[in-house]
């Protein structure tokens, strides 16, 4: 039925739409648009949604939940084989299990507790996730991420005790600053400590990002349409 609601299909031309929006901006730094990675952000939307995205051929995608994606992927996953799920959101040391079984990569490592609970569960399951430090670079209180001058003491953990992989770093810039700041500052960070990887822009801004050396870009509202508000105090 012809709804004016937003379809799946609106959600497939806005993906063709990103993805040469990508590869303009990539061409525009002098990068390869293979080298930034789209992580279409499915949070809060279900299979009508996301199903003609995967019928594109799009197989990258990104959650915030391990209940939520644990929810909706699996079924996915065997429908459209190759689908690589990373969550993008906070993890807590009790859903590592099922975080590592589910996810290919985890981009909000922040705290030893959890990069511990993740190295255990990495080689219980005998499976690699590509790994990144979300980093809270505008030190905002209530915001996930290692505090910028304790980013490398952990990196250097997660590597040499842990001997987890890490690919690189994350951030999600505070909303009233101006996002290119934090990413050249992540970006810096990264290069010091020899990461290459760089989780880093989002709807509003990946195109600024990839100026910056996003190698991963994590959009979802330019792809799916807006996102119904979250409950007061989730
Ligand atoms: C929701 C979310 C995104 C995508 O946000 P949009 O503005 O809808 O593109 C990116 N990163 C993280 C960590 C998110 O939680």
């Amino acid at each position: 039925m012809a709804q004016s609601m937003d379809t799946g299909d609106e959600a497939a031309e806005r993906l063709a739409d990103v993805q040469a929006r990508i590869a303009a901006a990539a061409r525009g730094a002098g990068r390869e648009p293979q080298d930034v990675r789209l992580i279409a952000v499915s949070k809060t939307f279900e299979e009508p949604q996301i199903a003609p995205v995967l019928d594109t051929g799009h197989r990258l995608f990104g959650e915030n939940r391990v209940q939520e994606a644990k929810g909706k992927w699996p079924a996915l996953k065997s429908r459209y084989p190759g689908v690589a799920l990373h969550l993008i959101g906070p993890l807590q040391s009790n859903k590592a299990r099922e975080a590592v079984a589910l996810f290919d990569a985890i981009h909000s490592l922040d705290r030893e507790k959890i990069a511990r609970a993740v190295a255990g569960e990495m080689a219980a399951q005998g499976k690699r996730l590509e790994l990144f430090v979300q980093v809270n670079t505008g030190e905002e209180p209530q915001k996930a991420g290692v505090m910028p001058q304790e980013a490398a003491a952990f990196v250097a953990l997660c590597r040499d005790e842990l001997k987890l992989a890490v690919a690189g770093l994350m951030c999600i810039p505070p909303v009233e600053e101006e996002p290119a700041v934090h990413f050249a500052f992540l970006a810096k960070l990264a290069g010091e400590m020899g990461l290459s990887g760089l989780s880093i822009g989002m709807s509003d801004d990946f195109e600024t990002a990839i100026a910056f050396g996003a190698t991963h870009v994590r959009v979802g509202s330019a792809i799916f349409g807006a996102r119904p508000p979250l409950p007061a105090n989730a």
